[in-house]
């Protein structure tokens, strides 16, 4: 039997760069380490104007 690598979908925060494997199969609210909502959405004005959320 040949190796072979087993290659296993995560995911990685836009955020703080963080990247993990879920445990479960639902997409993930919050990045595990800094608990931000916006881990897959890289918005650059959520940076600079924080305001700017409320829309
Ligand atoms: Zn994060």
């Amino acid at each position: 039997m040949a190796e072979i690598k087993i290659q296993v979908k995560g995911y990685k925060c836009e955020r703080c760069g963080h990247e993990w494997i879920p445990r479960k199969k639902e997409y993930p609210i919050l990045c595990p380490k800094c608990k931000s909502a916006y881990w897959d959405k890289f918005n650059q004005n959520l940076y600079k104007y924080p305001q700017a959320k409320k829309v």
